[in-house]
């Protein structure tokens, strides 16, 4: 089956992000484990962890189910030494508390040149930070979201993301998780029957579904090509509906976590239902 939520608040702790979850009716969500704009926080307590398997449980949220979201302060392809460590610090910290509470997978943003070094070295630094955060941690693997390539941001090609895994040392614990508005926006149509196929055959070529291991779902403001990352509605945005019921009917997407990013936190339980009304 589809697997479909979206990114709900853990405010007051991780535990509530199950239960936020729940409220909305999702079969899979994406979490922060920790204050996503701030460079530290304070470790999860054990208290935090029990609440948390105890709500999954409740909730029937098997933990394959959950891809959390790094901090987007971390730039693991930073040009500079010192923001290059306390990138890679940041993403073992955020590695481990997966680890901590069982979770298989944490989703990061690539990174960035910043214009101070080349595309390809930007690349190769990025898979060298994911090495060194996969050697001190386990069972948990990164999975890097491809980008809208706005500013210097590297991950907007199937290449970028074939490169990086190519230079991961574990080919076990690295993923891909493809956000549609993303991909829009950096020229990968899914809109007709016949693009959508392009797309994913490119992909599998390119990357490989093996190494699929989540979704996020969100409709585009922009132009396809635009390189600018703006969220929109499901149906409402430049992809529309129809781009979504192409993903909705094809067995490649199912069991892995599908997350809204949508804009309208109030609108998540609608847009899940909508989701579901497309399958046939
Ligand atoms: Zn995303
Ligand atoms: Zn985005």
């Amino acid at each position: 089956m589809k697997r479909i939520g979206a990114h709900v608040s853990a405010a007051g702790g991780v535990e509530n992000a199950p239960l936020n979850a729940s409220a909305i009716g999702a079969t899979a969500f994406a979490l922060f484990t920790k204050n996503q704009r701030q460079w530290t926080a304070k470790p999860l307590t054990q208290k935090n962890i029990e609440k948390f398997n105890a709500y999954c449980e409740e909730k029937g949220y098997e933990k394959k189910y959950i891809l959390p979201h790094d901090s987007y302060l971390i730039n693991l392809g930073h040009p500079e030494k010192a923001g290059l460590e306390k990138s890679r610090n940041a993403f073992l910290d955020e590695m481990q508390r997966c680890e901590q509470l069982g979770i298989p997978a944490l989703n990061f943003h690539p990174g960035s040149h910043l214009k101070k070094i080349s595309e390809e070295k930007c690349i190769d630094r990025i898979a060298e930070s994911v090495n060194i955060a996969l050697d001190k941690t386990s069972g948990v693997t990164a999975v890097v979201e491809n980008t809208a390539g706005q500013g210097t941001n590297m991950g907007f090609s199937f290449e970028h993301l074939k490169h990086i895994i190519d230079k991961v040392a574990d080919k076990s614990r690295v993923g891909v998780c493809y956000d549609t508005c993303h991909g829009f926006a950096a020229g990968y149509d899914i809109r007709t029957k016949e693009a959508f196929e392009k797309t994913f055959k490119d992909f599998e070529e390119i990357i490989g579904f093996d190494y699929l291991r989540g979704l996020h779902l969100n409709d585009c403001k922009k132009e396809l090509e635009s390189r600018v990352d703006r969220h929109d509605k499901i149906g409402e945005g430049t992809i529309g509906k129809e781009g979504f019921q192409w993903i909705m009917n094809d067995p490649r997407f199912d069991e892995i976590p599908m997350v809204l990013e949508t804009p309208d936190k109030n609108l998540w339980a609608e847009e899940i239902k909508l989701l579901y009304s497309l399958e046939k």
